[in-house]
């Protein structure tokens, strides 16, 4: 008697309630398989496919070297494993992003049509999208309400712990090496990540312990300062499931019940609303939710994008911000929303390109996530920033990074610089550039728009169409 437990975005062994139950049958066989044919657009991006290498490693130490991998189409790899293997089962834990859910209802239904009994569990989040609805049975839209509703339910806080399974633990003859997975990239820009980060279960404990210890304290007051280090780091552990909001939630209930303890929580339950978004409005990644913006004039400028992406707007805290992605995989939350807003609003460049280009280079790239944000940033989503909050990158650095701290670590090049200047270079007198050892335009960019000037032209384009539905 074998079972299939079959890890996805669960790459854990405590608190994985599918692992859990298979590891009542007298044989197991772990799997992983990289799905690169049923995501679209939306297969794993570069950076999250070298976070996936490290974490899919860490698991399968965890597993006794027993981890059996494959790439491809999961029913034609599974009908192959069940051709050559007595399984009576299989287990997972459930996935919510749209082409998932699809995937995986296939499959049940062809494993079922085949004996097999298939068991699916929750793993990842606190409340499934379909158990908060409002008192008309329709989903809500704005989050405030939807997290006092999510309040008022039940939650597990009872972590399970990893089963005793390694007597069990069978591995499949045909599993492919992990480096044929192909996953780290072959030119070798992720030097910078491995200082960074430690993917894998032990990493994000040690993360939640690092941040319970030292950064908790201070979130509330602390998270808006990217050049603190008063935010937790989970979302990538997160994403791929190296811990679960249960475990956090475990950890969060002996420790005292303040504002900062609150506000986490709330952050957490941002991204559950994200998933609930998703789930509810499938179209989430692609669609503006506030239809009117269908008619929004975006301009075309493949230049503009290019060098937003590279980092050489010319305002330092966009750019400190864009090459904190590209050298960590990660941005600061509040640099990400100057820096979304900065694309969307200043350079009137579709959210959709911006979001596309955080799925490559972030290490927690996740769809619901990601697109809700964007979504929120642009003002099109369905609880969204009002459109006509442009953050000012001037004054967003002045006040967050009031030392200058972050700008100066991601953008060495201003360094000397006077903190007066440093949120504006451009208006440095000559002899304080020269002093500070930098020439515009040649060291550091020139502002690529008039932060004003921009500022109109996107309240102009909003009000085309705010009329419009
Ligand atoms: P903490 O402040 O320590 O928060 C703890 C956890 O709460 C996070 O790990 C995350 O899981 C969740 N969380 C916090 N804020 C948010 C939020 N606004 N929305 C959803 N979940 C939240 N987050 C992703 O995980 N993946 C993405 O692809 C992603 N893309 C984003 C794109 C834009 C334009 C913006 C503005 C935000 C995006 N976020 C995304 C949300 C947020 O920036 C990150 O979750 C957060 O910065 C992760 O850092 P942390 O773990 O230190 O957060």
């Amino acid at each position: 008697d074998i079972a299939i437990i079959w890890f996805r975005q669960d790459l854990r062994l405590s608190d994985n309630p599918a692992l859990t139950a298979a590891a009542r049958h007298a044989h197991v066989l772990p799997l992983y398989i990289l799905d690169d044919h049923n995501g679209g657009e939306h297969t794993i991006g570069a950076a999250s496919k070298w976070w996936l290498h490290y974490s899919l490693k860490s698991l399968n130490t965890s597993l006794n070297e027993s981890l059996s991998l494959y790439q491809g189409e999961p029913m034609a790899i599974l009908t192959d494993i069940l051709s050559r293997y007595q399984v009576t089962a299989v287990y997972w834990n459930r996935c919510y992003e749209p082409w998932q859910i699809t995937r995986d209802k296939h499959i049940k239904a062809r494993l079922s049509a085949l004996g097999i009994t298939v068991n699916s569990f929750n793993a990842s989040l606190q409340h499934e999208p379909w158990t908060i609805l409002k008192n008309d049975n329709t989903p809500y839209q704005i989050f405030t309400p939807y997290y006092r509703r999510a309040n008022l339910l039940d939650t597990d806080t009872q972590a399970l712990p990893a089963p005793g399974i390694t007597g069990a633990l069978c591995q499949d003859s045909q599993s492919i090496s992990l480096e044929a997975l192909k996953l780290r990239p072959k030119i070798r820009w992720d030097g910078n990540f491995y200082p960074c980060w430690t993917p894998g279960e032990a990493g994000a404990q040690s993360s939640l312990d690092q941040f319970l210890a030292h950064g908790l304290e201070n979130y509330q007051a602390g998270r808006d300062f990217p050049g603190l280090k008063a935010v937790s780091r989970l979302s990538p552990h997160l994403h791929f499931g190296e811990i679960s909001p249960r475990q956090i939630n475990q950890a969060l209930l002996s420790l005292p019940d303040d504002n900062n303890r609150e506000h986490f929580k709330r952050e957490l339950s941002w991204r559950e609303f994200s998933y609930y978004l998703l789930f509810h409005w499938p179209e989430l990644p692609e669609k503006n939710l506030k239809t009117h913006f269908t008619h929004f004039a975006w301009s075309d400028n493949p230049e503009s994008l290019k060098r937003w992406q590279q980092g050489l707007t010319g305002y330092p805290l966009v750019d400190a911000g864009m090459r904190e992605l590209w050298q960590t995989g990660f941005m600061h939350n509040r640099v990400r929303m100057i820096c979304a807003s900065f694309l969307v609003k200043n350079l009137l460049i579709d959210w959709r390109l911006g979001a596309r280009w955080f799925w490559q280079c972030l290490v927690d790239a996740d769809l619901a996530s990601n697109s809700a944000s964007w979504q929120w940033v642009a003002g099109c989503g369905t609880d969204a920033s009002p459109y006509f909050r442009i953050f000012n990158p001037i004054t967003q650095g002045e006040k967050f990074d009031p030392q200058g701290t972050y700008i100066k670590h991601f953008l060495p090049e201003l360094k000397n610089l006077p903190l007066k200047y440093l949120f504006r270079p451009w208006q440095a007198p000559a002899d304080i550039l020269k002093k500070a050892n930098i020439t515009l335009g040649q060291d550091y960019p020139l502002p690529m728009v008039d932060i004003k000037e921009s500022r109109e032209n996107a309240l102009a384009a909003y009000h085309q169409i705010k009329h419009l539905s």
